[in-house]
């Protein structure tokens, strides 16, 4: 969620809402605290997500691709990580007797929602069926999170291929994932359910929207939900009955409801993942609908939480090659297309073009670009233009922003490095290395 991200998206609020769109903001633009984010990893000008989550979450930089590890680990070097596994933001509040809680809407056991809880080499060991040939006993990313993380109160996400058996029929999409499914035998839904209840805890696990809704926040200690075998749906696709999936904002707010009845506080990571995969796609509506449901997430949270007591930190793991460009007219359909009055002004091919644009990706026109007039732009999988043919767009290495309320959101104020936010994290929460050194 870069920057021309935030600013497209609040351009496509207004206009649906019937003004010209430019004049808005979004609900997060308007935390009283921001700061800008500088996004390299330790070995990347232009990182992924594993490095800068991890960043965010355990207060280094350290190698892209490698999750919850120092920078001596090499990728998908599985001896390389014995000893080299950091201690992250969701441990040090955990320590301090707070609860924990990851929502996604990519795989729970993605790149991001995975830097909260697993060390690995590889951010692509997320199920057993993904590590066949590694040496060296690491497990995957699945098995870690219900082995190694049985304290984290809230997982709700997509991606139950990595925790069901070969052996069973997904419920809603039938045997379409099955080479995915565990070839360990494992069933870790069941073994999450079973370490819950022979705890004394009321625990729930959902698969849909109905299932979803029946948890009571009130009375539940522990609850997961995994609402596809892999990714979520996107916003725009999202089947809203009770055999479809919860919104993101549903999410969160179930999330919170369940941990902050713990008198300690808690921890809760909120991720937007299809925003990402929407750009490597080169499809900007998917993109934009995803960032408006980001921030009713970020509404729904405001609304339960107070800024006196709650830290409030918005920000993105790395921007995309997006560009607002053209001189559009004001208040021009943010997804439209920039066509001059005077021909002049047109490009040799005398075709108009669209205001958003890619710097690469799946969008390249092969040497000869469609007329935009005859397509629909606003369609939800219409690929805007890129320059340079990739299969999949890139991640970009401009900074990003740091949108923050609540106590020692001030810190954020300047030009800062990506791990510095797991600090003010930790230090706003009087835990880690911070416990006893800030005010409480
Ligand atoms: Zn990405």
């Amino acid at each position: 969620m870069g920057l021309s991200t935030v600013t497209a998206s609040r351009i496509l609020k207004g206009q649906l809402n019937g003004k010209p769109g430019e004049e808005g903001l979004l609900e997060f633009e308007k935390f009283p605290n921001i700061g800008l984010v500088k996004v390299y990893s330790n070995d990347q000008q232009v990182p992924d997500s594993a490095a800068t989550a991890t960043a965010m979450m355990c207060g280094v930089k350290t190698n892209s691709m490698t999750l919850g590890v120092d920078d001596t680990v090499k990728f998908r070097n599985c001896s390389s990580q014995q000893g080299k596994e950091l201690d992250c933001m969701p441990n040090w509040a955990q320590n301090e007797g707070k609860s924990i809680g990851v929502v996604t809407t990519a795989r729970i056991t993605h790149a991001t929602p995975a830097a909260a809880y697993a060390k690995s080499a590889s951010r692509e060991w997320e199920g057993d069926s993904l590590m066949r040939g590694v040496a060296g006993g690491c497990k995957d990313i699945a098995h870690q999170l219900v082995f190694n993380n049985s304290n984290i109160q809230v997982l709700f996400g997509g991606g139950r291929e990595f925790f069901y058996p070969e052996s069973l029929v997904d419920p809603v999409y039938g045997t379409s994932y099955k080479s995915l499914q565990r070839k360990d035998g494992l069933n870790l839904v069941n073994v999450w359910g079973h370490d819950k209840v022979r705890r004394g805890y009321k625990a729930r696990y959902a698969w849909n929207s109905r299932q979803f809704h029946s948890i009571n926040p009130r009375t539940t200690h522990f609850a997961l939900g995994l609402f596809h075998p892999s990714h979520m749906s996107y916003e725009l696709d999202r089947k809203k009955g009770p055999g479809g999936e919860p919104s993101l904002s549903e999410m969160t707010s179930k999330a919170i409801k369940i941990l902050q009845r713990n008198p300690r506080g808690f921890f809760l990571l909120v991720e937007s993942g299809r925003i990402d995969h929407a750009h490597h796609n080169n499809t900007a509506k998917r993109a934009l609908y995803e960032t408006l449901m980001f921030e009713e997430a970020i509404k729904a949270a405001m609304t339960l939480t107070n800024e006196s007591d709650t830290l409030m930190v918005v920000t993105a793991d790395h921007s995309h090659v997006f560009n607002i460009a053209g001189y559009p007219k004001r208040g021009s359909s943010i997804l439209g297309v920039i066509n001059p009055e005077n021909p002049d002004e047109l490009p040799p091919d005398k075709k108009p073009w669209t205001t958003l644009v890619y710097g690469n990706g799946p969008g390249y026109d092969w040497g000869f670009r469609i007329n935009p007039l005859f397509i629909d732009t606003t369609n939800k999988n219409y690929r805007q233009v890129s320059a340079v043919p990739l299969s999949s767009e890139t991640h970009s290495g401009e900074d990003v922003i740091v949108y923050a309320r609540g106590p020692m959101s001030h810190l954020f104020h300047g030009v800062h490095e990506q791990h510095y936010i797991a600090h003010v994290m930790a230090y706003a929460s009087c835990v880690g290395r911070y416990k006893d050194k800030c005010q409480r």
